[in-house]
């Protein structure tokens, strides 16, 4: 067998021309585009290129954009006075604060004083108590860009078994969720974990994002298994790679994202979708997200169960 190579930089400009209509949409509603900050403490010079990036592909699909640059000796007292701004500032409908921050300033306060609603990271404990009670929530744009390749390939989810190496908040741990919610019996392994093969061998879909090169091998997988590669490794004489040995997986792959080129390009554009979906939820008055306390419909919550 030889993998279908998925391509998600044409799956990226797909969503991206959705978005863009859908930002037509709102404006024509609402009489403006939703508004984008994202914050940038001191002077870390891969944030720097990578708010670059999402602010460019905001200003393509119509989104505003306004970067607030501060200076490294802000402080946890200025920082949050912003955030607490921009939560009540009606032209942002959307908030990020770039990470890592310098080391004086928590990320933990980041976390709880962004409002639920404009949280597009999905980073705030809110956030993540909705995404793990199945509520509506934003979600953390890598775990959203994973579910997007395999929702827009049907790869069938419900009964099967994924697989996913790497329990990040930022990865591991929502993908997890979003992959239950959508009833695929779900693994997570880790870098406690023994014997991976064990694991790995059985799944229908293997996500990782761990960022080792070649951690995955072809013994590793199960013949006609969807592979996604979250990871991203720079190699010492330059260029990235992911964390699968792409040559020998793709003779036993059914489908497998490619590094550079595959889940990478859509991380952004996922994020901005998230943004989009923080200003409609706005617009209609649903800010159900920051209410207290949480009401919960066990009803609807145990559906899935
Ligand atoms: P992280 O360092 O927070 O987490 C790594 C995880 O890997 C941990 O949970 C750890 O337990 C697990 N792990 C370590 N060794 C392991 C092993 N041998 N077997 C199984 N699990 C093991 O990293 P992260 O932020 O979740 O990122 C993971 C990778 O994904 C990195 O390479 C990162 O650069 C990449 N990444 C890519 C994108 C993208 O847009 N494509 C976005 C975010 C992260």
């Amino acid at each position: 067998m030889t993998a279908q190579i998925i391509d998600g930089r044409a799956m990226g400009a797909e969503i991206k021309a959705e978005l863009h209509d859908d930002v037509g949409h709102y404006i024509e509603e609402q009489g403006k585009a939703p508004g984008l900050v994202i914050v940038l403490v001191g002077g870390d010079t891969a944030s720097g290129v990578y708010s670059k990036a999402i602010l460019r592909v905001a200003e393509e699909v119509g989104i505003r954009t306004r970067l607030e640059q501060l200076p490294a000796r802000t402080s946890s007292e200025e920082l949050r006075a912003l955030l607490l701004q921009l939560n009540n500032d009606d032209d942002t409908q959307g908030i990020i604060v770039q990470m890592p921050l310098p080391a004086h300033l928590s990320q933990k306060m980041v976390a709880d004083t962004i409002a639920a609603a404009k949280d597009i990271d999905g980073i705030s404990p809110r956030s993540a108590g909705n995404l793990f009670l199945s509520l509506p929530s934003l979600l953390p744009s890598t775990a959203a860009a994973v579910m997007a390749i395999l929702e827009r390939l049907h790869i069938p989810l419900a009964g099967k078994r994924a697989v996913i190496l790497g329990r990040s908040n930022v990865v591991g741990k929502p993908l997890a969720m979003m992959l239950l919610q959508k009833n695929a019996t779900v693994t997570v392994c880790h870098s406690h974990t023994t014997n991976l093969s064990d694991y790995t061998q059985q799944a229908d879909v293997l996500v990782t994002a761990v960022g080792r090169v070649n951690l995955v091998t072809a013994d590793m997988v199960r013949p006609g298994a969807v592979v996604i590669d979250v990871g991203i490794n720079a190699l010492p004489g330059g260029g990235i790679v992911g964390d699968v040995d792409i040559a020998s997986v793709e003779q036993v792959a059914s489908a497998l994202t490619p590094t550079p080129g595959g889940v990478g390009p859509l991380t952004n554009i996922m994020l901005l979708k998230q943004c989009m979906q923080a200003a409609w939820w706005q617009a209609k008055g649903e800010n159900e997200l920051d209410s207290q306390p949480v009401r919960i419909n066990l009803r609807n919550v145990h559906h899935h169960l």
